[in-house]
């Protein structure tokens, strides 16, 4: 039995960000899937690349979370910055969404026009710098440091945002843009949902102006897809892919731990599953319960995978927000992603296009056989005939290949059905779970944790998990 000092579960941001930083130890990253990345892979099918799921990468402007841990590493990620964020097409409407904040007011002012739209969306770029110039970013329980930690943020969110921390994000939004038109809601909660999975019903003010500022910072594409800034970021560490964790014990100090294809024997292990899936990996009852009390977050993505035949230049990305939902879904948009004309892999003969939604992980897993194969057609279908009404440069015939993934398929290959995690509130506080666990020894690392997803969400949870590991 090889016996190891820490053993990483899974290969997704956070836990090669964690393997990342701890690469001098005597540590093995795990990998049940022949990719790494989870959500941030790219895969190959019938010859063509494609990125699984995120295709935009924030966080790289100085002292930001991501950027503080490439700057520890050493790492340069192959990318190029995107001229525009993203541009989102209402109806006849068109706002590019990018780090020129009065140009993006302009379009506000034109298709959405509200005396207070200056006032709105200053607030939140305001909210949004303050939380990001924030030093003190902690949260996490089970430990002296970290509950010392944890009481110093929270007490200074308290001071820098007070009532922001309160307020729902719709109630400062009927109090400011009062009389909003349904189109200009639809616009602002489809946005919220591709950052932060919820509409501003749902969000804080904080939260709300997080997730709408996303496009005001800097977005990256990254060369060769997404997986590429993962495969090279972990290059110097000893990774074991196509090798699922299937059993971890404890014992006495030590966790014992069986996968598919060795035994090893660790003083910690990181776990890179999900919140939710983390329980099934134990016998013991009482980690398993610690994993059970948290309840399930049945948010979702379905993905529809595009291989043209044609080369033609389009931005990185556009967000389509159509007046209905979709058919399985609970968004009203979809978004898409291109690839960059002169990314050698994405792009060899031909683009290749990530389009995503959000549907609900049980809606998937409660159909029959049948049924869930005709609602996955319906629902592609669908999605494609609005997309080549968009995109009128492309024909139907220009198609090579087109595939669809759903919270199944997510599970199949990457052990989760649900994608994201909650967003935290002051109402959660107290349940959120954090990368430190009960169990001496036992972390986990990921979106379904403190603070959240996506690369600079993850990247926030891994510096508090290696101070947490690093004592
Ligand atoms: C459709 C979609 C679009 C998105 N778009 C963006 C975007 O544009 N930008 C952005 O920043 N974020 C985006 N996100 C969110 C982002 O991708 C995720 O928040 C992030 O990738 C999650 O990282 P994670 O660390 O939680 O790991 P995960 O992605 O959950 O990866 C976990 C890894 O662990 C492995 N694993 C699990 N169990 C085991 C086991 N038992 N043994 C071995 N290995 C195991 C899995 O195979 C997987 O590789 C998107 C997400 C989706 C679904």
């Amino acid at each position: 039995m090889q016996e190891i000092d820490i053993a990483v579960v899974g290969s997704g941001i956070g836990g090669s960000l964690i393997s990342a930083l701890n690469q001098a130890k005597d540590l093995v990253l795990f990998e049940k899937d022949s990719n790494v990345g989870g959500c941030a892979s790219t895969f190959k099918h019938m010859g063509a690349h494609f990125n699984t799921g995120a295709t935009t990468l924030v966080g790289l402007e100085p002292n930001s979370p991501l950027q503080n841990i490439f700057d520890t590493i050493n790492f340069k990620p192959n990318v190029i910055k995107s001229d525009i964020a993203l541009c989102i097409i209402q109806g006849d409407k068109i706002v590019d969404r990018n780090s020129d904040f009065e140009a993006f007011l302009q379009d506000i002012d034109k298709h959405y026009p509200h005396k207070n739209n200056r006032i709105f969306w200053t607030r939140m770029q305001k909210l949004d710098n303050v939380f990001w110039e924030m030093k003190s970013i902690y949260f996490a329980k089970y430990s002296l440091s970290g509950l010392i930690n944890s009481t110093k943020f929270i007490s200074q969110m308290a001071l820098s945002f007070n009532i922001s921390l309160l307020e729902s994000g719709k109630n400062y939004i009927d109090r400011t843009l009062h009389g909003i038109s349904d189109e200009y809601l639809d616009f602002i909660n489809a946005q919220l949902l591709i950052t932060l999975q919820e509409d501003a019903k749902n969000l804080s003010l904080l939260a709300m102006a997080l997730g709408l500022s996303y496009p005001l910072h800097d977005v990256y594409y990254a060369n060769g897809g997404m997986g590429t800034v993962i495969k090279d970021m972990i290059q110097n560490i000893e990774l074991h892919k196509n090798e699922c964790i299937e059993n971890i014990q404890k014992e006495n100090s030590k966790f014992i731990i069986s996968t598919s294809k060795d035994t090893y024997k660790a003083s910690k292990v990181i776990l890179n599953s999900t919140i939710y899936d983390s329980a099934k990996l134990f016998s013991d009852k009482s980690i398993q319960q610690y994993y059970n009390n948290f309840e399930f977050n049945d948010r979702s993505a379905f993905v529809v995978y595009v291989k043209l035949n044609i080369s033609k230049e389009f931005l990185h990305h556009y967000q389509i927000i159509l007046k209905d939902f979709l058919p399985m879904s609970i968004s009203k948009s979809f978004f898409v992603s291109f690839s960059d004309i002169n990314d050698d892999i994405l792009s060899k003969s031909g683009l290749s296009i990530t389009i995503s939604t959000h549907t609900q992980a049980r809606l998937w897993s409660n159909l029959s056989f049948i049924e869930y194969e005709d609602k996955k057609l319906e629902l592609q279908e669908f999605i494609l005939r609005e997309f080549l009404c968009y995109f009128k440069e492309i024909k139907k015939e220009d198609i090579i290949q087109i595939f669809s993934a759903t919270s199944k398929t997510f599970d199949r290959y990457i052990s989760r059905q649900n994608c994201g995690g909650e967003a935290i509130s002051f109402k959660n506080a107290l349940s959120f779970p954090t990368c430190n666990t009960p169990i001496n020894g036992l972390y986990n690392v990921g979106d379904t944790v403190f603070a959240g997803q996506g690369w600079n969400g993850v990247a926030m949870g891994v510096s508090v998990l290696n101070k947490e590991l690093n004592g």
